[in-house]
């Protein structure tokens, strides 16, 4: 039978690359305090790797009150404002574990390295991460038509890459993103113990199980 080989690994970046979370749920809890309503730790883990004008719109829509898409549009930018003073304070220590040795392994094998995130910041957040050298292509968000859990950013990141998608493995943490490669012909790796991540190809905890080797064996067993 023929089998695809392993030519590109695609990461989330939230989550995946580096605890970003707590920098959204803190800028999602300090809008919904200024508009008066409040919002659960399950609520703000459902936010995850959705869009945020969605999450503005989620949050808005607590207070009962019908707002005008400016100012939607105007919460959405306070709400990128807060998470922007939350992630000035990345630095490299905040990598999650094994992941610049895994970056440095897939580099050293002349693996394809990408990213498809949902966040307009990934630029900035890599650049404070010190990792943005590892990556061949960055999908920009904003070149989508459809944000997880629709597949566009992970078929992006692999044409950026000119990778067929059947060579492609894509890290993922969250429901909506994991959704997204699983509607995608690659090679799913779900990271944490949430049950959703089951649905995964690979299913690890934490970062630190990320190996090559190990990925290389489960993607050529699939
Ligand atoms: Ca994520």
């Amino acid at each position: 039978m023929w089998k695809a080989q392993l030519k590109a690994v695609i990461f989330d970046l939230d989550g995946v690359i580096a605890d970003t979370n707590e920098c959204y749920n803190q800028a999602n809890r300090k809008l919904a305090e200024e508009l008066a309503v409040t919002i659960s730790d399950a609520e703000n883990d459902s936010f995850k790797g959705i869009h945020r004008s969605e999450i503005v719109r989620a949050i808005a829509a607590k207070t009962g009150r019908n707002y005008q898409e400016a100012e939607i549009v105007a919460l959405g930018v306070k709400k990128n404002e807060y998470y922007q003073q939350m992630i000035a304070d990345l630095s490299p220590r905040d990598l999650l574990p094994g992941i610049k040795r895994f970056l440095q392994e897939l580099t050293d094998a002349d693996m394809r390295i990408a990213l498809a995130s949902s966040s307009s910041n990934y630029h900035f957040v890599l650049e404070r991460l010190g990792i943005s050298h590892y990556f061949h292509a960055v999908a920009d968000p904003a070149k989508v038509e459809r944000m997880k859990p629709a597949p566009d950013i992970f078929l992006l990141a692999a044409d950026l890459l000119n990778v067929p998608y059947a060579h492609c493995a894509a890290i993922e943490d969250g429901e909506a993103g994991l959704t997204a490669v699983l509607a995608t012909p690659m090679f799913s790796v779900g990271i944490g113990t949430a049950p959703f991540l089951a649905a995964a190809n690979w299913n690890l905890a934490d970062t630190a199980g990320l190996k090559l080797a190990e990925l290389r064996q489960r993607f050529a067993a699939r």
